[in-house]
């Protein structure tokens, strides 16, 4: 209990309540966050009389008022809010013969004399009555410098307990501001770190926190408390990786440059400098001796392929094979023609393998893996059957890795275990960022669209909107994709479904030359279709949402989703990223039938925003916690000030701050992390015997 008797008015009976919320000290006081905040500063919002909401104003008093009445007494006062209008503030009290000696409302006619001027905080009581000027008042205080704790500012809420007021709370937590322990507070946090991420000192966040002049100084409090939190978590964890990682891979990298230099040379254009980060990252690890367990996140065509090129160059390089594996045919088939174009070049041999590559193709490949004379080959999970052998391969990357299944990701982690693996997703999901803040996985993250990217104009309109503006685009060289959605997950029926659709569209689009593609064709069905396709030998591809990932074609520029409300928002923004790829302006009409309220949401956002960060947000938002939450242990993701979801660009610089700084210094020994690691003990290794620092 040290300190907290310090306070005025604290004695040993306040400091039991002050237990009963786990504050045990002044410190514990100044981290009692609050839960919510009112905006009672004289200008907000809500200020002035406003049926819907608080309302909060100083005013001056003209006169008061007591009325009898048979069974309670009523105190009035009539205040100006300096606006010409007159506000009526009502007390009432029980009459009560054992207080008949007694003023109920001594207090109150000390504090309403005539002219004083004083904050009132309630609400109006009747909400419907625009010009009646009554209301019920909450709290009130005399202006002046206690006033301003609670009044005419952004006002802090707290948790409560029985006998612990709001009012309390506020007039203590600044007390505990006050002392000179709080000023002198160190700070945690690295100073290079608080220096690079240019977050205000720990004092002034707490300050802030509790008594904030803006909202803004308000969110640059919360991002430091919050950073500071996940920080030092992420550390823990940290800590824990590098000691339970002990597997060396065995075998260097050395950046040669003989494969790497023509590869960019022939690119046709630059890396962008986001690319250029991610593929210094991912190098750094191939050369570290400790395999790579490492994703990279980067929004629908923000160029992760040619990244992961880059990586499986600098495995040829070294004379190791390397893989690519992809959730669907389609998208194995297009990763391979891209390969084939760029490695020709270079000559690096690239093979590929699926579920439908023929008996005698397949043993041929099986046996060139086998004798090292294929060095990169790209596939579906077939390249992860038994008997699928290789004479040294290095490294492997799962491209939209969120597309596989469970007993997929296992079995490959099965197979991957000593070896450097590089999974990528544009859709970054909780679940991942957990891994990469407790579990063996480093994130990268593209945050740049290559340059001449437009954003996709998305709207929802009506079929023959949507055919109209399929033919206009057509008629001016362009080409169009029209989606159907899957029917109840089964691509036999959908394929029927699309293949109905397609008659249609053919007479439709008389003029116009249109395929169709879905998962129930063979391989060279697909492949022939994809090559037209990509060829503009066809104008509108209709299809299932088999191409829903990484097709690439840049003449195309719309992309026409029907029953837009059966998707899931990160298809819809998936199947969006279709279009967009070349100069040309690009849209993606959602045709829409029956919506319930969470599915036009679902579209509402998709045509608001472009950016898939923020929609895989919403996305989780939608879906709620709970599905999110599922499978976590119970405590682990409990933050004061810190909010897994809604802050995860904080989280992610708490992650990769962690790395930097376990890299510098992997057992926090400099003066300069003192600080740092003496709280990370306390929270960490008392409790959850999580860390070993010694
Ligand atoms: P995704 O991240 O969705 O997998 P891709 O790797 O398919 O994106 O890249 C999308 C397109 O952008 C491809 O046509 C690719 O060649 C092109 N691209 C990638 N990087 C760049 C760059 N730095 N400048 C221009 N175009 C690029
Ligand atoms: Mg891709």
């Amino acid at each position: 209990m040290s300190g907290l008797l310090h306070l005025k008015g604290v004695g040993p009976a306040k400091a039991k309540l002050f237990e009963r919320l786990d504050i045990f000290s002044l410190s514990d006081l100044r981290h009692y966050y609050p839960r919510a905040y009112q905006d009672r500063r004289e200008n907000a919002p809500n200020a002035g009389l406003n049926p819907a909401s608080l309302t909060v104003f100083k005013g001056r008093v003209l006169r008061t008022q007591l009325v009898p009445a048979r069974s309670v007494l009523i105190f009035k006062a009539f205040l100006t809010d300096g606006q010409n209008r007159q506000i009526e503030c009502t007390w009432f009290k029980k009459r009560s013969f054992r207080a008949f000696r007694f003023d109920p409302f001594a207090a109150l006619k000390k504090d309403f004399k005539i002219n004083a001027e004083i904050w009132v905080i309630g609400r109006k009581e009747n909400r419907n009555n625009f010009f009646d000027d009554k209301i019920t008042v909450e709290e009130y205080y005399p202006a002046g410098e206690e006033a301003a704790l609670h009044a005419g500012r952004i006002t802090p809420i707290y948790a409560l307990t029985e006998g612990l007021s709001n009012k309390a709370l506020r007039q203590y937590i600044y007390e505990s501001l006050q002392e000179s322990e709080a000023k002198s507070e160190q700070d945690i946090l690295p100073p290079s770190l608080a220096e690079k991420r240019g977050f205000i000192s720990s004092a002034q966040a707490l300050r802030a926190v509790h008594f904030p002049n803006s909202l803004s100084e308000l969110e640059n409090a919360r991002a430091r408390l919050a950073y500071e939190e996940f920080l030092l978590l992420a550390t823990a964890w940290g800590v824990k990786r590098t000691q339970n990682r002990t597997a060396l891979k065995g075998y260097t990298y050395e950046i040669k440059k003989n494969l790497l230099t023509p590869f960019r040379q022939n690119l046709g254009f630059e890396f962008t400098d986001s690319q250029k980060k991610v593929i210094k990252e991912i190098f750094a690890d191939l050369q570290s001796p400790l395999p790579m367990n490492r994703l990279l996140q980067g929004d629908v065509g923000s160029g992760k392929t040619i990244v992961a090129l880059s990586a499986m160059l600098l495995a040829a390089e070294n004379g190791g094979q390397s893989t690519l594996m992809a959730p669907t045919e389609i998208l194995a088939e297009q990763h391979y023609l891209t390969f084939q174009k760029t490695l020709k070049k270079l000559k690096v041999p690239v093979a590929v393998l699926t579920s439908s590559t023929k008996a005698p193709e397949r043993k041929k490949i099986l046996a060139a893996l086998a004798d090292g004379s294929v060095t990169i080959v790209v596939g579906t999970h077939a390249l992860i059957q038994d008997d699928v052998k290789f004479k040294n391969l290095r490294l492997a990357v799962i491209d939209e890795q969120h597309r596989f299944g469970v007993k997929q990701r296992g079995k490959l982690k099965e197979k991957t275990a000593r070896l450097d693996l590089l999974t990528m997703t544009a859709t970054p999901i909780p679940r991942t960022l957990a891994l990469a803040f407790y579990g063996d996985l480093s994130v990268s993250t593209l945050t740049q669209l290559p340059p001449g990217r437009q954003p996709i104009f998305t709207q929802t309109a009506d079929e023959y909107r949507a055919n109209h503006i399929v033919a206009e685009e057509v008629q001016k060289g362009r080409q169009a994709y029209i989606v159907y959605p899957l029917i109840e997950e089964s691509e036999n029926i959908s394929a029927k479904a699309v293949s109905e659709e397609f008659e249609k569209l053919k007479q439709v689009f008389p003029h116009f030359k249109l395929a169709m593609l879905h998962g129930q064709m063979s391989r060279t069905e697909k492949e022939s279709v994809m090559k037209d396709f990509a060829a503009h030998k066809t104008d509108i591809l209709v299809a299932t949402p088999v191409i829903e990932v990484g097709i690439d074609v840049p003449n195309a520029t719309v992309m026409v989703i029907q029953n837009a409300e059966r998707f899931g928002l990160a298809s819809l923004h998936q199947l969006r990223g279709r279009v967009g790829r070349g100069e040309h302006a690009s849209q993606c009409v959602l045709v829409a039938g029956h919506q319930g309220s969470v599915a036009k949401e679902r579209l509402r956002i998709i045509c608001q925003t472009c950016d898939g960060f923020k929609i895989g947000e919403r996305d989780m938002q939608l879906r709620g916690p709970g599905e999110i939450l599922g499978t976590r242990q119970s405590g682990d993701l409990e933050f004061k000030a810190g909010d897994f979801f809604k802050d995860r660009n904080i989280l992610q610089w708490a992650i990769e701050d962690r790395d930097e700084l376990l890299k510098e210094d992997p057992l926090l020994q400099k003066p300069e992390h003192a600080a740092f690691k003496e709280r990370l003990l306390e929270l960490y290794q008392k409790n959850w015997k999580l860390i070993d620092l010694s």
